[in-house]
């Protein structure tokens, strides 16, 4: 199923994020994650691609999106970078999707390394919507945006300029970066209209549940904590329950507060956690009916 078609009548979309198993981690790891989650009403469930990994590591992004729509009958999206590849490496992959039912594609650069030189097929994110549009029109193409802006863009009026490059390649649909305060996201929503983008957009979430691994994707997506926020993690840093508990409240509250105010797309950063991304869906489920039966 193409993914645009849900927003035409869905007034929430509710999406989950999960990722294939480090190299260090069982395969059983992500099949035991999925089967802990196949009861929750997802819309889709996206699922990650390693932008440097090896070619074994990419292809299980395939077989695990293959995977949720075969074995749960949930749409996948498979995410796909393009910085390190080349146009072959891309028709490779994309064929290999389509041989496995997956339509929907979340395009992305992915992040630069200091120890890999990348390929020169394509810069942008833009490019390789573009590409893929055009290999096969058949895909439906997803984009990231950044409501406090991408590190590389000197400004939020310039990433949203290009962000526009990427909608008028083909993109349909975006997801958001992980942010912590909702007005950063009102305020992007409303600089998105005033440059003509209308398409609709996925809030990401996530849930705080462990001190080391928050600091550490902060720092590196360049989202900021509020003092809210902070104050709590640096309470309960030391009683894992209690950083849980307040964690899933907190991202509750945020998912609240966003369909509350007519967010189009609820998108759960899982971290392949099932018992968080379980409790906050118990928690929103009745809201996000309620909203779709409006
Ligand atoms: P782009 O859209 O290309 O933007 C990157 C920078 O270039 C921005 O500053 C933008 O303003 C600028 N730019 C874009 N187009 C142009 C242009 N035409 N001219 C000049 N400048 C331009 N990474 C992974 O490796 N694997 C994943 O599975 C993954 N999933 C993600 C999911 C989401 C929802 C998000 C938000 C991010 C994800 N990432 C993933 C991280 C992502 O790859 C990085 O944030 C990366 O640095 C940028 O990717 P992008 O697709 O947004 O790039």
């Amino acid at each position: 199923m193409d993914l645009s078609n849900l927003f035409r009548y869905k007034k929430v979309v509710y999406s989950l994020e999960v990722f294939p198993p480090k190299k260090t981690s069982s395969v059983d790891t992500i099949y035991n994650t999925l089967y802990g989650l196949r009861g929750l009403p997802a819309d889709f469930i996206s699922v990650t691609y390693g932008a440097g990994g090896s070619d074994t590591q990419r292809s299980k992004t395939c077989e695990i999106a293959s995977l949720i729509k075969t074995e749960y009958q949930i749409e996948p999206v498979s995410h796909l970078t393009c910085l390190n590849s080349t146009k072959d490496d891309i028709r490779r992959t994309l064929d290999t999707l389509k041989e496995h039912g997956v339509q929907n594609i979340l395009a992305l650069r992915g992040d630069k390394s200091p120890t890999v030189e990348p390929k020169e097929d394509f810069q942008h994110a833009s490019d390789l919507t573009e590409f893929i549009k055009n290999y096969d029109a058949g895909f439906n193409v997803m984009g990231a945006c950044y409501p406090e802006c991408h590190c590389d863009s000197d400004t939020l009026d310039e990433d949203i300029d290009n962000l526009k490059r990427k909608i008028d390649a083909g993109a349909s649909h975006l997801i958001t970066q992980l942010f912590f305060n909702n007005d950063h996201f009102y305020e992007f929503m409303d600089k998105l209209v005033q440059k003509g983008i209308t398409a609709p957009v996925s809030a990401g979430i996530m849930p705080v549940t462990n001190k080391s691994q928050i600091e550490r994707t902060v720092s590196m997506c360049g989202a900021s904590l509020p003092r809210k926020l902070s104050t709590m993690i640096n309470k309960y840093a030391d009683d894992p329950q209690a950083l849980k508990d307040a964690g899933i409240a907190y991202a509750t509250n945020q998912i609240i507060d966003l369909i509350a105010n007519d967010v189009r797309g609820i998108h759960l950063y899982t971290m392949n956690n099932v018992e968080t991304a379980t409790r906050i869906t118990g928690s929103i489920e009745s809201i996000i009916k309620s909203s779709n039966r409006v």
